[in-house]
């Protein structure tokens, strides 16, 4: 399978080229062709599978065809969860648009509103876009959606999580009724089909890896640790194993703060990245890892997101997340478009409900593996492998906004489901933080210590 097989004209195959691909990756084999038919998609897909391709190349090639957007029209959408996707996106449309004359522009929260409204006014053919800045910008009138050919929804899931629901629904009123939607996701939940019910018509369905499944070119494994250990074991980690870019995954941003000050402390350059920081921080931060200035970043589930760093060799959770879905996402960062990649974990006594949930989404139990002079205190059970969830009854609509989500004649009526928390069984399950003492303990990384936008924050505040 080539790229000239999938009916891209000669300046998008140029910039394909020169971006050095050959070979399709198996979503921009299903997709490619089918968006060009100008078909709805529904696509289940990770990040690192080459996903972002696979609708900017398509969305490119109908764009160039038609007429060039006018003074504050936009005629393409693309909605991403977090700035750095956005910015991500947005890169990628600039790269394989190069040979096209088309207008692009990129608008997310945390920096100055009025240079995007200058962009906006001239009109642009794609706007890449957070939900909270894209209706703050429409509010003001800085575009006009009347001529919209595309919607592309990336990350649905992600967007449930963040809390986006209603602001997609305002989005989706100021759209014309006909238009081409494609939606990405990387899990397909009841809430995602729902949504997905008031988006897209008649979609064709492409799915690339088996739901909730992680990338078989991630080696993972847990390290069973005690909590108040588990910043030792990583600096211990780190030394012993001489990883030179790791990328951690915190539950929290105080934690991630505090273990990014426990490495510097342990004279390993850390930075750490998450909704906190001022988008110049996270940018500088993801700049400074990517250079190899900076040999960890600790992000929290949220920031991190979008983070495309090619052949990540190492991530490691050094807490466990509190939703199983986001373990996949999270090791999905390393073992990239077929790189191999290590996904570690430290698991610590009171984290072994989450641990069982992971493997039962991801139907496999980790292999675990004990590190000398780390051996846990408080031991993590040996868990065994639960059959996979059985799919949630559709909930009932909320009779108060039983009308909101349908506008739209592309959309069938009664799938209004306005149920947007999907993340059920997880609670928080008694933040065991009781951590008893520990051999030769240093600080307490207290995981559990923030409550704020965690990614089961049911409502986090807007962030972009
Ligand atoms: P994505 O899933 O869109 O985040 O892409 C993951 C990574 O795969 C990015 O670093 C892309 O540059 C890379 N990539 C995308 N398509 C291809 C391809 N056909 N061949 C090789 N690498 C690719």
């Amino acid at each position: 399978m080539s790229f000239t097989t999938l009916g891209l004209s000669d300046p998008i195959l140029k910039a394909v080229t020169d971006k050095g691909y050959d070979t399709p990756s198996p979503i921009q084999a299903k997709a490619i062709p089918v968006v060009l038919e100008g078909r709805d998609v529904m696509a289940a897909a990770q990040t690192g599978t080459g996903k972002t391709a696979g609708f900017t190349l398509p969305l490119l090639e109908i764009l160039s065809k038609g007429q060039p957007a006018r003074a504050n029209q936009v005629r393409a959408l693309v909605l991403t969860p977090t700035r750095e996707l956005a910015a991500q996106v947005a890169e990628s449309v600039e790269t394989y648009g190069k040979h096209l004359k088309l207008r692009s522009a990129v608008v997310f929260g945390g920096v100055k509103i009025n240079p995007q409204m200058m962009k906006l006014r001239g009109g642009v053919d794609i706007l890449i876009a957070t939900p909270g800045r894209l209706l703050d910008l429409y509010q003001q009138n800085a575009m006009s959606f009347n001529k919209l050919e595309i919607l592309i929804l990336d990350e649905a899931d992600r967007m449930l999580d963040m809390g986006f629901i209603n602001d997609i629904r305002k989005i989706l009123k100021a759209l014309p009724e006909k238009r081409q939607n494609l939606m990405f996701s990387a899990t397909f939940s009841d809430d995602i089909r729902d949504l997905a019910k008031t988006i897209v018509n008649k979609p064709v369905e492409i799915s690339v890896t088996p739901k909730n499944s992680t990338a078989t070119t991630v080696t993972q494994w847990i390290h069973p640790v005690d909590k108040k250990q588990k910043p030792s074991l990583l600096v211990e980690l780190i030394y012993q194993h001489k990883w030179e870019q790791v990328l951690v995954f915190s539950r929290t941003k105080h934690g991630a703060n505090k273990l990014a000050t426990f490495l510097e402390k342990h004279s390993i350059k850390a930075a750490a990245i998450h909704g906190n920081k001022s988008q110049g921080a996270r940018t500088r931060a993801l700049a400074d890892f990517k250079a190899g200035k900076v040999r960890v970043l600790v992000a929290t589930d949220i920031a991190a997101r979008g983070l495309d760093i090619e052949q990540l060799p190492q991530v490691v959770n050094i807490d466990l997340p509190n939703v199983a879905e986001d373990y996949v996402h999270r090791i999905g960062r390393t073992g990239r478009a077929g790189a191999t990649g290590q996904a570690i974990s430290l698991v610590s006594a009171d984290e072994i409900q989450q641990l069982q949930d992971i493997e039962r989404l991801i139907q496999k139990l980790l292999p675990r593996k004990l590190v000398d002079g780390y051996e846990p205190i408080h031991d993590v059970p040996e868990s065994k492998l639960r059959p996979p969830a059985r799919p949630k009854k559709p909930k009932k609509p909320r009779p108060e906004n039983a009308n909101a989500a349908v506008n739209s004649s592309n959309r069938r009526s009664g799938n209004n489901n306005q149920n947007q928390g999907r993340r059920n069984s997880n609670n928080q399950g008694g933040n065991q933080s009781g951590n008893k003492t520990a051999p030769n303990g240093r600080r307490r990384q207290n995981a559990s210590a923030s409550t704020h936008g965690g990614p089961t924050a049911k409502k986090p505040s807007r962030r972009s």
